[in-house]
């Protein structure tokens, strides 16, 4: 049991250095992503090579995966589309119905679960609610959503309180 709902399970700076062979032998057999700031800088819909060929990892180590994501749907469904993978958009994380809609879709248990995202008051929060193994990247760029800017600050401080160092 976790002392406290926004701290991660493990913080990897990129996604691409996510420890794939220690989640097969934690048995987790999918993984939820979020998009903005984690998979592509927000609102640009380019995915970078090197995440593209991830993604061809991740399936070679037979976990499947789904973006969940608080941005449009034909956005997300862009970024899901060069992925190869499902999505649900207009999320509303941290709530649980999407992270409930991507585990159906899935068809995971949340033991079997793992999410991953830029923001502890929505993916490490929604994830931990649900009791998924959650983690924390490093936002790939600063550009983003005002609301995300204001709401940056109030989580800078609790990562700081947390001892997390966030962004390198
Ligand atoms: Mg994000």
């Amino acid at each position: 049991m976790k002392t406290h709902k926004l701290v991660p399970d493990l913080f990897i700076a990129k996604v691409i250095d996510i420890p794939l062979d220690k989640l097969n032998a934690m048995q987790k057999k999918a993984m939820i992503f979020d998009l903005d700031n984690t998979i592509t800088e927000w609102n640009n819909p380019d995915i970078k090579d090197d995440i593209i060929e991830w993604f061809e990892l991740l399936r070679n180590h037979e976990i499947s995966a789904c973006l969940v994501s608080n941005n449009k749907g034909p956005r997300v469904m862009e970024a899901a589309e060069k992925l190869g993978i499902p999505f649900v958009a207009k999320a509303t994380k941290p709530r649980r119905r999407a992270f409930r809609k991507a585990l159906e879709v899935l068809g995971s248990t949340p033991q079997e679960t793992v999410v991953v995202g830029d923001q502890i008051f929505t993916d490490i929060l929604g994830g931990n609610r649900m009791g998924l193994y959650t983690i924390l990247v490093s936002p790939i760029s600063s550009k983003e959503y005002i609301g995300t800017r204001i709401m940056r600050r109030i989580e800078n401080l609790a990562l700081k309180r947390l001892g997390i160092k966030h962004r390198t």
